[in-house]
C-alpha cells in the first residue's frame, strides 16, 4: 500500500547501468541515507554513482512519517546508562546538527518540500517517572527539552517532554530536489560485492569506496549484521477532518501512538511489531484508536513500513567491518532515519575524505554492544534459531536469505521473515531485503 508521499512526490525515472563502469565511490541504495551520502560526497568533488535495485525513494523512505527530530523515543536516558554522558551528548549534538543542516539546505536551494519547524513531544499516560528521567538526561545532553503536562492532544497526558525547534517535511519532494544532479542507476540491484567490485545484472561497477545504504546490508560475512539487527514494522493511517496539530507526538507507553500533521491530513501511526511475528489486525486496531480520538475524521490512506533495530538502539554508521577498510555502512536507524541519514551522510563523507569525525566512535559498527544489549541479543538469537529450525521442515515457505520459515502477514498479504525482516508478495516476489532474491512459492496462501 502506498503512502501519502507517493501521491504528489513523483521522482523522474532513471535508466539502469549501461555496462561496466569505474568510479571513485559507489553507493548501494537510493533511499534517504544513500542519496544524502552521495549528495555530500559529490559536493566534495568525489565521483559518485548510486545503484538502486528499484527506484529512488521507493524503499522505507516513502513509508516514513518524516519527523525530523533529535527526540528518538527514550534514547538519552538509555545512552547515559549504557555509554555515558559524553556519548549521550554526541548523539544529541549530531542529531541537532542534522536538523539545522536540513533547514540550511532547504533554504539555500529553495527546496519546496513543506519543511516546517515545529516542536516534538513524547507523552505518557502511565510512565511519569520514565519521561521525567528522559527529560533530565536530554537536558544534560544539551537538548532544548521541557517537561509539560498540557498538550493540544484530544486526551489528557500525565507528562510530556517537549523538544523545541524540530521539523517535518515531505521526504520524496526533498529527495527529488537533492538527487537531481546525481548519477543514479535504477533497477540495478547489487547482487554481490567482492573487494572493490559490485556485480549487477547489467555489468560490474569497480569503486575505490563502497557504501552500503541499502537499508539492511545483505552480505552475511564480513560484518555479521544478521546477528545484530532485526526489523520492526509499524502502521500508519492518514486522516482527513481531524483537528490541526502543531506539534509532533509519540506515546512511550505500550501501543503508544505517533501523531503528526501533514498538510490537511493527520498521520496516526502505531501497532509496531517485529517483522514476521503475527500482530492481530493492526490496521483495525489503529482505526479503532482513530475513531475514538477523532470521531469526526475519515481514514483516506493507510500503509506500513519497517526499519532496522540494533541491539543497543544506536545505528551502525561507519566502516562496514575490520576486514574491508573501503566498505562503509549506514543502517539500524530504529525508525529515526530522517536525522540519522543526515548524520550518516556527514560521517561517511568525513571518513571517505580521510577527515576525522567526533561521531565516529559513537556510531561505529565495529563497537562492542553495551551490556544492556545482552537481553536483546539473546531474544534475537532465540527467534532467529527458531525460524531457522522451523525452516528445515519440508514444504514450508523459506526465506532465501538464510532459510528461516516465512510467516503469512494477513494485514499486508505478504510473506515475512521473522529472523531478519525480508518480505515477499503473495507470489514470492522480493519486496524488502536483506534477501536479494525472490522465493519459490510452493505453498498456497493460508
Ligand atoms: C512507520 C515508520 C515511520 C517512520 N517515521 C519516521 C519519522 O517520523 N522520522 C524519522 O526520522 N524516521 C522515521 N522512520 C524511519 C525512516 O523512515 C527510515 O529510517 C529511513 O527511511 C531509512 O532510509 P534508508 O535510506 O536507510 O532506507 P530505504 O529508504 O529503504 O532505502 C534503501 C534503498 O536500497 C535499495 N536496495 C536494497 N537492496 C539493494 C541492492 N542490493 N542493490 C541496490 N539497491 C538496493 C532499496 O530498494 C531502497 O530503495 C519511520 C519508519 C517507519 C517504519
Amino acid at each position: 500500500m502506498k503512502s501519502i508521499w507517493n501521491k504528489d512526490g513523483k521522482l523522474p525515472g532513471r535508466n539502469h547501468l549501461p555496462g561496466d563502469l569505474d568510479t571513485e565511490v559507489a553507493v548501494i541504495g537510493a533511499g534517504l541515507a544513500g542519496i544524502l551520502t552521495a549528495f555530500y560526497l559529490a559536493r566534495e568533488g568525489k565521483e559518485v554513482v548510486v545503484l538502486e535495485a528499484s527506484s529512488t525513494g521507493s524503499g522505507q523512505t516513502c513509508g516514513t512519517t518524516a519527523k525530523i527530530t533529535s527526540q528518538h523515543g527514550l534514547i538519552y536516558h538509555r545512552l547515559l546508562g549504557d555509554r555515558g554522558s559524553d556519548a549521550m551528548k554526541l548523539y544529541g549534538e549530531s542529531n541537532q546538527k542534522a536538523i539545522r543542516e536540513y533547514g540550511r539546505l532547504v533554504k539555500d536551494r529553495s527546496i519546496g518540500c513543506h519543511f516546517e519547524k515545529r516542536p516534538a513531544f513524547l507523552y505518557t499516560m502511565e510512565q511519569q517517572n520514565t519521561v521525567h528521567l528522559e527529560a533530565i538526561a536530554a537536558r544534560q545532553a544539551g537538548l532544548p527539552a521541557l517537561e509539560v503536562i498540557e498538550t493540544e492532544l484530544p486526551f489528557s497526558v500525565k507528562r510530556a517532554l517537549r523538544f523545541e525547534d524540530q521539523a517535518s517535511f515531505h521526504p520524496l519532494k526533498f529527495l527529488e530536489a537533492i538527487s537531481l544532479s546525481l548519477t543514479i542507476f535504477e533497477h540495478t540491484p547489487a547482487m554481490a560485492v567482492k573487494g572493490h567490485k559490485i556485480t549487477t545484472p547489467y555489468g560490474k561497477v569497480t569503486a575505490k569506496h563502497i557504501v552500503f545504504a541499502c537499508h539492511y546490508p545483505f552480505p552475511l560475512v564480513p560484518g555479521y549484521y544478521f546477528a545484530r539487527m532485526y526489523q520492526e514494522r509499524s502502521y500508519v493511517l492518514a486522516l482527513s477532518g481531524a483537528p490541526r496539530l502543531e506539534g509532533m507526538y509519540l506515546g512511550v507507553d505500550p501501543d503508544g501512538l505517533s501523531l503528526r500533521r501533514a498538510g490537511q491530513s493527520l498521520l496516526l501511526g502505531g501497532q509496531s511489531h517485529r517483522t514476521g511475528v503475527q500482530k492481530n489486525r493492526p490496521y483495525r486496531a489503529l482505526a479503532s484508536s482513530a475513531h475514538k480520538l477523532f470521531p469526526q475524521a475519515k481514514i483516506w490512506q493507510k500503509w506500513s513500513a519497517q526499519d532496522c533495530i540494533t541491539l543497543d538502539s544506536v545505528p551502525y554508521i561507519g566502516r562496514f567491518s575490520r576486514r574491508n577498510r573501503d566498505w562503509y555502512v549506514a543502517t539500524g536507524f530504529g525508525k529515526w532515519g530522517m536525522t540519522l541519514s543526515m548524520v550518516s551522510a556527514h560521517l561517511l563523507t568525513d571518513l571517505i575524505c580521510k577527515r576525522t569525525s567526533p561521531y565516529e566512535a559513537l556510531y561505529s559498527p565495529l563497537r562492542f554492544p553495551a551490556l544492556s544489549a545482552v537481553p536483546r541479543l539473546a531474544g534475537h538469537m532465540t527467534r532467529s534459531a527458531a525460524g531457522l529450525i522451523k525452516g528445515l521442515a519440508p514444504g514450508v515457505m523459506r526465506c532465501p536469505h538464510m532459510g528461516c520459515k516465512l510467516s503469512w502477514n494477513a494485514a499486508e498479504a505478504t510473506w515475512d521473515c521473522p529472523c531478519h525482516g525480508s518480505r515477499f508478495d503473495s507470489s514470492g516476489k522480493l519486496m524488502t531485503g536483506p534477501s536479494q532474491t525472490s522465493c519459490r512459492c510452493h505453498k498456497l496462501i493460508p
